[in-house]
């Protein structure tokens, strides 16, 4: 059958709040043509992030009603087995969410003169590393920074520059690799197991340690058994196993794969540092049996982790996010190729390029997609990267002496949140935005009229021009 199905049927809904265009019209105006500033109530279709975001299924909500909330409860050894048999990491720390990991194994191995490499850091990532004192280092392939390149695995780690790093820095400086899988700030794009050997070796060579920003390991798994040579007859959990085998510890946020809306891990393999990292968990998570969460939320995310490996959700979830790519491309919409594992980013600068970057043409597309269909999406571009922040820390700008633009790309990303949206909503959100091509020449540039000291784009207000 060429027709994918939602591989779930619908047991409790949650109404969706129409608004007319000039509703919608009205509310743009009164956020100051920031969609941070709309309420949720106000949007048709959100496609803000698919971070903690998703639906949970019948069995999760059962596993919120069987939470164990005792000290060392059954509901902790529960997920305990759930994760060690997927990962084969016995060490597990629970966390509150992704970040609580990273501010956890950074305070531990960072600090001033480190230097961490990733393929790309996401931002709060990023942030955990040069909050304790580091430098972060991005190392992406050099096709992860051109927009039409369809490189299989776009998200691989450029295993040249990490060793000239080594060499240029010296081994001591750098406490551990890191590679994100997927790689979310480039683009949802994944890493094969081949890259993540070779770079395994790498540090095996230099007695460096490897560690996964494995927030998308299930999706990154089903694009490795789907697009990398020998890998079609393993299993997901196979594949998974190996990604794991690989990495001396890993941090996890279980809103993306987890398939919770709350709920992170840390997970390691050294005796000495799971000592250390769990006194900081106690200090200022939790427990090491609930950090920061309820028994309930352990309960789902073990259920969680579970589901997330299943084919059929698998080939479901990345075929929805193909399906809004391929056909925004059909509709005349440039997007970072090929489609990602959990987001389409449109490339604004391409789409309205009489539109100029001080503008924010990303910005511009963002409204206008929330003018017509009432959709909302991000700008990651110069609103986010630009102004007082460091514009070379943008999103897919690499270390590399080649490519020193120090420009971000102009993005929009629609981030799809897992089990939520039926195939009718994005068939909406695919007319809406065939609507805004006939339209791209009235869409307007824009003037910041409000910028905070930092993480402007969360509150940042706009007049057009
Ligand atoms: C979301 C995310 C994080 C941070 O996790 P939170 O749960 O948001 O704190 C870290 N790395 C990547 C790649 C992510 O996508």
């Amino acid at each position: 059958m060429k027709t994918i199905i939602e591989p779930f049927r619908i047991k409790s809904v949650e109404p969706i709040r129409m608004t007319s265009p000039v509703q919608r019209e009205k509310i743009l105006r009164d956020a100051g043509y920031n969609l941070f500033l709309i309420r949720a109530d106000d949007v048709i279709v959100d496609l803000l992030t698919d971070s903690g975001t998703g639906a949970m299924s019948s069995e999760q909500w059962a596993g919120i009603m069987r939470g164990d909330e005792s000290y060392a409860a059954n509901s902790f050894y529960r997920f305990q087995d759930r994760i060690s048999e997927l990962t084969g990491f016995d060490h597990v720390l629970p966390t509150h969410q992704g970040r609580a990991s990273e501010r956890i194994l950074f305070e531990l191995v960072g600090g001033p003169g480190k230097i961490v490499p990733n393929n790309a850091h996401f931002d709060t990532t990023r942030a955990n590393v040069e909050h304790s004192g580091a430098a972060a280092v991005n190392l992406p392939i050099p096709e992860a920074v051109e927009p039409h390149a369809r490189h299989p695995f776009k998200g691989n780690m450029n295993v040249e520059s990490l060793e000239e790093l080594i060499d240029d820095v010296g081994v001591e400086r750098i406490p551990l690799v890191m590679v994100t899988i997927t790689n979310n700030s480039g683009g949802g794009q994944p890493v094969s197991l081949e890259n993540l050997r070779a770079v395994k070796k790498v540090c095996r060579h230099h007695g460096l340690p490897l560690f996964l920003d494995a927030c998308r390991f299930a999706e990154n798994a089903y694009f490795i058994k789907h697009r990398e040579k020998g890998m079609s007859n393993r299993s997901i959990r196979e594949i998974v196993r190996e990604m794991f085998d690989l990495a001396d510890g890993a941090t996890i946020s279980a809103k993306k794969d987890g398939l919770v809306n709350i709920g992170g891990l840390l997970l390691v393999r050294d005796e000495e540092m799971l000592r250390r990292a769990s006194n900081l968990l106690i200090l200022t998570e939790g427990f090491v049996t609930y950090g920061g969460l309820a028994g309930r939320d352990l309960e789902a995310m073990a259920q969680g982790f579970e589901e997330v490996v299943h084919d059929d959700y698998l080939a479901y979830r990345i075929r929805s996010v193909e399906y809004l790519g391929e056909k925004l491309m059909a509709a005349g919409i440039p997007i970072l190729e090929p489609p990602g594992g959990h987001a389409i980013y449109i490339n604004a600068a391409e789409f309205c390029p009489h539109i100029p970057r001080d503008q924010f043409p990303g910005q511009a597309v963002v409204c206008g997609l929330y003018r017509i269909g009432g959709i909302r999406s991000v700008e990651i571009g110069s609103v986010m990267f630009g102004g007082s922040t460091k514009s070379s820390d943008a999103v897919l700008t690499p270390h590399s002496k080649r490519q020193q633009t120090g420009q971000p790309l102009e993005l929009v990303r629609l981030a799809m949140p897992r089990r939520v949206y039926t195939q009718s909503h994005i068939d909406y959100v695919i007319e809406s935005a065939g609507e805004l091509v006939l339209r791209r020449k009235e869409l307007r540039g824009l003037r910041m009229i409000y910028e905070p000291p930092v993480l402007r784009h969360f509150t940042a207000r706009f007049e057009e021009i």
